[in-house]
């Protein structure tokens, strides 16, 4: 019988999800025995361990975790875009003013757009207390502008920063990068010793020789999976650096077309409504040989680049490279 593709219920696309099963058939299978049907999600193949579901909606997406869940399925995911927050640095609060504060000050503002799910504090050295600032969370729907653009704030002159985000932030439970453990509900992994149960669980004692801890990523011994200077962060590090730099390549050439298709006369509205009413606008170039019935609103994996040859690494970590080509699973899956 032919399938549908299934009518998408919203434009904001569902994260995909990797499920710990071999194969696509006995995924789908899976997922047909919860009462998902396959017309509401495509399966791609992962590696050996996991494979990736890419669901129709973000309500299809709510009934597979929920599924999930409740079947004991170990998978991970990402937080979908709308419940994702945003974050800014506010600098120059001084006097004693607490997080409560700070937030109420900013409610009392009254600003339309702005939506703030959180203030809290971040002391950047112990031994300096007094030295403060608050980091202000808004929901991923908030216009930052109204806010960034006030200088002054419970009677104190004030400045807005950008939060830097780490280059990999590794997940607490599973010991992998590019997931937190919120979305994470894979077999724990021990930080300090690579052993199955939980960090908090472990017999490792601070006062034990260092020698005997044990890294997940890379297998050696002597460092946490947590030490920045573990061989596999550092490749990851890099690829995402990389990767990084190709993005802003690919905005630049996007922005680049666009200037040269913007003629006198036309105004940048114009332009895009023709673009979408003619289909004017040459699409990028994209892959279409693997996956011939993108019709729907899934993600095209056909930009997912081969992860680097991993040349540079010494035997252990050869031995690893699943694990390796996993912990880079988000600059892989993601656009
Ligand atoms: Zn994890
Ligand atoms: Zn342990
Ligand atoms: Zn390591």
């Amino acid at each position: 019988m032919e399938q549908t593709a299934p009518k998408p219920s919203s434009k904001i696309r569902a994260p995909p999800i990797f499920i710990q099963m071999v194969g696509i058939k006995p995924t789908i299978e899976y997922l047909k025995s919860m009462n998902i049907s396959p017309a509401d999600f495509i399966v791609r193949e992962f590696d050996d361990k996991f494979t990736r579901i890419y669901p129709g909606s973000i309500e299809i997406y709510n009934s597979i975790i929920a599924a999930m869940k409740t079947s004991n399925r170990k998978f991970f995911t990402y937080t979908p875009r709308q419940l994702k927050i945003k974050t800014i640095v506010l600098k120059g609060i001084r006097g004693g003013y607490d997080e409560n504060d700070v937030k109420e000050a900013l409610e009392d503002l009254k600003l339309n757009e702005v939506r703030i799910t959180k203030v809290s504090k971040m002391i950047f050295d112990k031994n300096k207390p007094n030295l403060y600032h608050f980091i202000v969370s808004v929901t991923h729907d908030s216009q930052t502008a109204p806010m960034t653009r006030t200088k002054r704030l419970l009677s104190q002159p004030i400045r807005w920063e950008r939060l830097r985000k780490p280059i990999i932030f590794m997940c607490k439970r599973c010991q992998q990068t590019g997931h937190s453990s919120s979305n994470c509900h894979l077999a724990p992994v021990c930080v300090k010793c690579a052993g199955d149960h939980e960090s908090k669980d472990c017999h490792f004692q601070t006062t034990q020789d260092r020698s005997t801890l044990k890294c997940i990523n890379c297998n050696e011994t002597g460092h946490p999976a947590s030490y920045r200077g573990c061989p596999a962060l550092k490749l990851i590090a890099d690829a995402r650096k990389a990767d990084k730099q190709q993005n802003i390549m690919k905005k630049r050439k996007i922005t680049q077309a666009i200037n040269n298709y913007v003629k006198p006369g036309l105004t940048y509205a114009n332009k895009v409504e023709t673009m979408h009413n003619n289909n004017y606008y040459p699409p990028l170039p994209r892959n279409k040989t693997s996956a011939p019935s993108y019709n729907w609103p899934f993600e095209e994996p056909s930009t997912i680049q081969p992860p680097p040859q991993v040349n540079t690494l010494d035997h252990s970590m050869d031995n690893n490279s699943n694990r390796i080509d996993r912990l880079m699973a988000d600059i892989y899956t993601t656009v």
